[in-house]
């Protein structure tokens, strides 16, 4: 391909609202442009990327015996509130009418639509497996749609599904769609981790992610220095730690704590550790049909856990709660402990301070606190995973410590069970001849988000530096002056050489552009080596310059594709 052929409109104009390099560099690089807030066109250069991205995906599921097909985007409503998700979604989930007033989605994701295709077209054990995904558009109206193509509201996503006759043989597709998606991410060339998840709406039991590494990452991920071990924030363990040691003798009584709610305030007071302490967490749960305030207890220097704390709930999320709640709900607050509470709130506490003794917790009266208090004489409490783990806590895996990192969430693979089949009554005849809910796992990718992925992990101040499999040429030949004949000469012959080589490259022989902007154009777009012709001509060489370095190597003309394909290997 030649520059002059095609559009690639770079621009030294950055948006206001681009914080992440990746959003700056594909705008400004010409990928992509933004058609309103999280809606993008994918230009020349960018569509070529996608679809890079895209064949692998597709080629590694074909090879894994996984079936393309492609689902309709615009989903009715029936089958949304056939699962029960039409309620359950929010407004993150687009809904429309058509001119006869019949509702429709714009589908977030595709659980409903793809058990409705298999439904009474796979009727017996002896036709599953069967793993079906699509690479299709989706779209989610995002609460903050931001970062470019990272929380697009429409994107682009690889969804998969899989029925099965039995758990175990899910199971054996779930760790196969592991080892798949590895494979995809190594040969995008990013560095990732697998790492334990939270399942979130989409429901089911066991889930893991696959992280991107980067410090620009939403997500939080919990590591282990000693193992394997790797967790999202919302779904990691620790080993229980043991505080025993710093706890003091303290009597069983209330005490005046006036003005005091604060537990660094109060265990100053006490000549307490924040660890002998329980800490009060005051929170609105909000469900499908309503909302109600709960209290998560967690010990004193812990942290709630959102997500975990919800789900302890079975909540869709949980917002703080104001003050009016906290009066409406018979709370007093800074002085709120599990003990005598009205029996009407309901409260959740964290499993480590299960038959926790000596500690000192509100008295739910103003200003009072209790000490020396016993939780194992409570009875009917109701614990829970609750506490966010912190860096330098044990890993419960090897004792090992554990740290934080930063990671894209690029993938999502759930073991799902029978939650979508069961409602919508999508069964199979089993061995004996008994109906059985399909077994299903859910397998997902962020086709579009992996295009800012890359950019993210491979970058430098002046634009994208892309992977081997992702770059969109590999090559670009700078012609310094193509006015100059002997230049675009020696241009076009190495142009030529190399693609008849099958080298993927691009001919910069722009008239009217400088040797300077192309260059920088180079380095902006970031192929992975450019081809200077240009002054060295007279010589009889050229230089290679290789992106990610920038050093330049100068060979002899005739030596040009020996030297690019040595590169490339
Ligand atoms: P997130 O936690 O980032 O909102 P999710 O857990 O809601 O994502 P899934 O339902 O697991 O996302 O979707 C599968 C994949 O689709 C994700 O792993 C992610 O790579 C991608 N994805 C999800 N939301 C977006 C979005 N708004 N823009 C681009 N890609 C997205
Ligand atoms: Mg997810």
């Amino acid at each position: 391909m030649k520059f002059s052929k095609m559009f690639i409109p770079t621009t030294k104009e950055t948006p206001n609202d681009a914080t992440l390099p990746s959003h700056r560099f594909l705008i400004r690089g010409g990928f992509i442009s933004a058609q309103g807030a999280g809606l993008y066109n994918f230009m020349p250069l960018g569509k070529i990327v996608l679809e890079k991205i895209r064949n692998i995906v597709k080629e590694e599921l074909d090879n894994a015996e996984c079936n393309e097909v492609q689902l309709g985007f615009v989903t009715p409503m029936e089958l949304w509130d056939a699962s029960g998700r039409s309620a359950k979604m929010g407004p993150e989930m687009v809904r429309l009418k058509d001119r006869k007033g019949n509702d429709f989605v714009l589908s977030p994701t595709n659980e409903e639509a793809m058990v409705e295709l298999v439904k009474n077209r796979i009727t017996s054990y002896k036709d599953l497996p069967v793993n079906l995904y699509q690479i299709n558009t989706k779209f989610r109206d995002e609460a903050r749609p931001r970062f470019g193509l990272m929380r697009g509201r429409e994107f682009l996503m690889k969804d998969g599904y899989s029925f099965h006759a039995s758990h175990e043989d899910m199971m054996r597709e779930f760790d196969l769609m592991e080892e798949t998606y590895k494979k995809i991410f190594t040969r995008l060339g990013l560095e990732f981790r697998v790492v334990e998840a939270d399942s979130g709406a989409i429901g089911g039991t066991g889930s893991k992610e696959f992280m991107v590494l980067a410090d620009s990452g939403e997500d939080t991920i919990v590591v282990c220095k000693g193992c394997e071990y790797g967790a999202n924030i919302e779904a990691a363990i620790r080993e229980k730690r043991d505080v025993k040691s710093e706890k003091i003798e303290l009597d069983t009584k209330k005490v005046l704590t006036e003005n005091l709610t604060s537990i660094d305030e109060v265990s100053d007071f006490l000549g307490v550790k924040p660890s002998q302490t329980i800490k009060a967490v005051i929170k609105k749960a909000i469900y499908e049909d309503g909302e109600k305030v709960v209290v998560f207890f967690v010990r004193g220097d812990d942290e709630l856990e959102e997500t975990k704390a919800a789900n302890t709930v079975n909540a869709l999320e949980l917002i703080d709660a104001d003050e009016e709640d906290i009066k409406e709900a018979g709370l007093v607050a800074g002085y709120v402990g599990p003990f005598g509470l009205d029996e009407g709130v309901e409260f959740v506490i964290d499993n480590e301070l299960k038959d926790e003794t000596v500690m000192v917790c509100g008295a739910n009266e103003e200003d009072y606190h209790h000490t020396g208090m016993d939780l194992s004489g409570l009875e009917n409490l109701k614990y829970g995973d609750l506490t966010a783990v912190q860096e330098g806590d044990k890993c419960s895996c090897c004792g090992g410590e554990l740290h934080y990192t930063k990671g894209i969430e690029a993938g999502h693979i759930f073991q799902l069970g029978t939650v979508y089949s069961q409602p919508l009554d999508a069964k199979f005849l089993d061995a004996n001849g008994k109906a059985q809910p399909f077994i299903m796992g859910t397998y997902g990718i962020g086709v579009s988000r992996l295009v800012a992925a890359v950019i993210e992990q491979n970058h430098d101040e002046k634009g994208c530096i892309w992977s081997r499999a992702t770059a969109p040429y590999s090559v670009n030949i700078i012609i310094s002056n193509a006015k100059k004949e002997e230049e675009l000469n020696a241009g076009v012959q190495i142009y030529e050489e190399l693609k008849s080589a099958g080298v993927e490259v691009i001919l910069d022989d722009r008239v009217n552009a400088r040797f300077g902007f192309k260059m920088s154009d180079f380095e902006l777009i970031g192929f992975p080596y450019a081809v200077l012709v240009g002054k060295k001509l007279q010589e009889g060489s050229v230089e290679i310059v290789d992106r990610k370095t920038l050093e330049k190597t100068e060979v002899p003309l005739s030596e040009v594709s020996k030297h690019i394909l040595a590169l490339l290997g």
